[in-house]
């Protein structure tokens, strides 16, 4: 077991001996945010409303007090319903490393796991059940858990269960739980349809809002290229052929979109997967475990089926779209840089999208730096070609023109410059003129900027 160290920020809690060991064995030295302002206010038995972005350590902002309230009296006294089964198992993995010396035993209910298996476990007695909505509204309305009395219930990531549909669950499951509880609501955004369910659920919360992201992680490079709309596919190929990245995540905007690049990589031989919400949950399975064990280095993914998800080892992000706005790039980008490790998030912007990469930059304060695209040519095959190429007639009217002008050598430097320029699609002059934009003063009237602060991971 590790030594106890007493500069740890965890002290502060006045936790129990065994919730202490539990969270030194996982490593965690330093409260995040959300974990600093929310655990005193649940150890004190309020009903709160968190809101922090994704891979702020939500998951242990709940379960540290949780474990830490458990009485063990062989029922189930906490109930965490998630939207997903990725997310449940993640989860309840979590709390069984944090309760690890606590010997807390979880039950994990999610659709697709056997019915009679469930009731198996809920046999063993556990404390904590964590859940999806469908198949525990399953076992609730069927009746198949005696005694079902939680005294702390725990929403996560409650604004992908308003887009996943689950809202209507959510309202039906709480019409079983009784009232004598503990409710906490957690998200990484507040849209109204779950403002208004807090304000049925909740009793008197309190509220954490963190505004601050994991952007300044100063662990993620950011860069971006300037491409032609018609370039996007090769800028990727090239790209991934010059880095080499070892495992990296390419998000795009529409499901459709996310299974035509994957397709297009396999076919040319890279180890690409796909994940979106039109795949079935077995699918989705698949290709997270495939991603996570190595067996594919590429996962393409549109957000909203990417959310929550924790893989700690992706060095590369690449954005193949501009992300519609600036909490999507927050959460993407913060799928690399995880837990100490460097990352890099890679944005491909369009002339017509640079508006939009402005205005990102603009509102979370971030620094972004232009790169070249590495060349799509072989210089060698080059040369060939030029000293292969058939001199036409048109050049030769031309020729006379242009170097009784300028100087010969100067003339082919230039017509070399203007070949590369169209070949690469977007001409130098273009990108200047984009980048000096980038980094304009914001007129007065747009709000002013929130000063960057350290990251805590
Ligand atoms: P969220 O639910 O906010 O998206 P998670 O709970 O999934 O975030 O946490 C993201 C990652 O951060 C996980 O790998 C988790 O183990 C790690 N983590 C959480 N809290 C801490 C901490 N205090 N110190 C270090 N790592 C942490
Ligand atoms: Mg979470």
């Amino acid at each position: 077991m590790k030594h106890i160290d007493t500069n740890n920020g965890f002290l502060e809690f006045h936790l129990k001996e065994k919730v202490l060991k539990g969270i030194f064995e996982l490593g965690f030295n330093t409260p995040s945010p959300v974990q600093r302002d929310s655990i005193p206010l649940i150890l004190e038995g309020h009903d709160l409303i968190a809101q922090a972005q994704t891979g702020t350590g939500k998951t242990a902002a709940f379960s540290i007090p949780i474990l830490n309230m458990l009485k063990n009296n062989s029922e189930i006294e906490a109930l965490i319903i998630t939207p997903t089964r990725e997310l449940a198992i993640q989860i309840s993995d979590e709390i069984f490393k944090l309760g690890k010396f606590l010997r807390t035993k979880t039950i994990c209910v999610y659709g697709g796991q056997s019915i009679k298996r469930q009731i198996e476990l809920l046999s063993k007695k556990p404390q904590v059940m964590v859940a999806t909505p469908g198949r525990l509204l399953d076992h609730l309305r069927n009746n198949r858990i005696k005694k079902f009395n939680p005294k702390i219930v725990v929403l996560d990531e409650s604004d992908e269960m308003l887009d996943m549909g689950f809202l209507d669950s959510i309202e039906e499951i709480f019409r079983f739980i009784p009232r004598d509880r503990q409710t906490l609501l957690f998200s990484a955004t507040m849209p109204t349809p779950i403002k208004n369910l807090a304000n049925k659920i909740l009793n008197n919360p309190k509220s954490v809002k963190i505004t601050t992201t994991n952007v300044t992680n100063t662990d993620i490079e950011q860069k971006y290229y300037i491409i032609n709309e018609s370039e996007r596919d090769s800028a990727i190929t090239r790209l991934i052929d010059a880095i080499t990245p070892q495992k990296s995540i390419i998000f795009t905007r529409m499901k459709k979109e996310a299974d035509k690049l994957s397709h297009f990589l396999a076919s040319k031989g890279y180890k690409a997967v796909s994940l979106h919400g039109d795949m079935e949950q077995r699918e989705r399975r698949v290709a997270i475990k495939a991603f996570k064990e190595n067996k594919a280095e590429i996962l393409v993914a549109t957000d909203v089926a990417s959310r929550g998800l924790d893989i700690s080892d992706v060095s590369h992000v690449f954005n193949y779209h501009m992300p519609l706005n600036p909490e999507s790039y927050v959460h993407r980008i913060g799928r690399t840089g995880r837990a100490g490790k460097k990352g890099v998030a890679i944005t491909l912007v369009t002339p017509l999208e640079f508006r939009d990469l402005k205005r990102i930059k603009d509102q979370i304060n971030t620094s972004l730096e232009l790169f070249e695209l590495p060349n799509n040519y072989n210089t060698d095959d080059f040369v060939s070609t030029i000293l292969d190429y058939k001199i036409s007639s048109d050049s030769l009217d031309l020729y006379p023109i242009l170097s009784s002008k300028i100087d010969n050598a100067q003339l082919i430097c230039k017509l070399l410059s203007y070949l590369y320029d169209s070949l690469s699609g977007i001409s130098k002059n273009k990108i200047k003129e984009l980048q000096d934009s980038l980094d304009e003063v914001v007129k007065p009237a747009q709000k002013p900027r929130r000063r960057a602060k350290r990251g805590w991971i």
